[in-house]
């Protein structure tokens, strides 16, 4: 980084119980931050209420610190924060970086745009149609290709165009994922971002974004996903078993072999953390952007 402090983040969304797929990016974000003497700060990513499971959030705490990881400073919630989403949106729009979009889900289907948006209403919206959603307008940014420096995955250059002018503002007016991570990590001050590299498609979007906002690029690790024999992704909406406290030795033990790292006694998660921490490498992560795991 720059001089400037280490900060670090673990940010689930709190769509279920944590499961070894999000262990991983808790062990990896919380090694690397407290083995750089960083802060590491746990954020709610609660942004998406119908997708919130109820208890769900405080579940995800207390196993967290059920796992020895304690986060610092005071649990951040997304709901808590629209102003701030608020204001970096208002900042797009009057640099010019965001258009109002009238397309629905069933518009975008006719124009063959569900994945990449054909550019429709980038130029104003056809009367009688009115704004649903508010788009960033990718083609407007200065950079042609989004580059940066994985500290697992190694560089990565992606081309602008081949990213499409992504939601800022939902159609049910939430606040989209990428608005909220960028300005929450910068609010937050966060340098490092380390998690799982299913986010790696988000990240030239997040890019982009910092730059139109000013905002200075954090630097980012992307770690593999684990897979499970049925090659799911571990994730909340997988079959895949929350992980139990009464278990969280073992558990911490196989996160940090799958991470790559030397190995742990068996012991309290405490104390196996802080021998993580001791031990920790960034460079040891397999470098893939996924591996088994049964
Ligand atoms: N909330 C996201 C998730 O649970 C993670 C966001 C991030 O780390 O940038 O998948």
């Amino acid at each position: 980084m720059d001089g400037r402090p280490y900060i670090g983040r673990f940010a689930p969304s709190p769509s279920g119980h944590l499961h070894f797929g999000s262990l991983i990016a808790a062990v990896a974000s919380f090694c690397d931050a407290k083995s750089n003497h960083g802060t590491w700060l746990v954020r709610i990513e609660n942004l998406d209420p119908p997708r919130e499971v109820d208890g769900s959030a405080d579940d995800i705490l207390r196993t967290l610190e059920g796992f020895g990881l304690v986060w610092d400073d005071s649990v951040q919630y997304q709901s808590n924060r629209h102003h701030l989403y608020d204001s970096a949106l208002q900042k797009l729009k009057d640099a010019g970086m965001s258009f109002g979009c009238a397309c629905s889900r069933k518009d975008l289907a006719n124009a063959g745009g569900l994945d990449f948006y054909p550019g429709t209403c980038r130029n104003g919206i056809s009367q009688p149609k009115e704004e649903r959603s508010i788009r960033f307008a990718v083609s407007k940014s200065n950079i042609e290709n989004v580059k940066w420096n994985d500290l697992v995955q190694g560089n990565q250059n992606v081309l602008k165009s081949s990213l499409g002018d992504f939601i800022l503002r939902r159609a049910d007016g939430y606040f989209a994922y990428h608005l909220a991570v960028v300005t929450d990590d910068a609010e937050q001050g966060v340098t490092n971002i380390v998690r799982g590299a299913d986010l790696m498609d988000s990240t030239p979007r997040h890019l982009l974004l910092q730059e139109s906002l000013n905002i200075e690029s954090p630097l980012y690790a992307h770690i593999p996903l684990a897979y499970n024999i049925l090659e799911d992704k571990l994730s909340k909406f997988t079959k895949a078993s929350p992980i139990q406290i009464q278990n969280a030795p073992n558990q911490i033990y196989d996160a940090l072999k799958f991470l790559g790292q030397s190995e742990v006694g068996i012991d309290s998660p405490e104390n196996m953390l802080s021998q993580a921490i001791h031990q920790w490498d960034l460079s040891k992560v397999p470098r893939s952007s996924s591996t088994h795991w049964t």
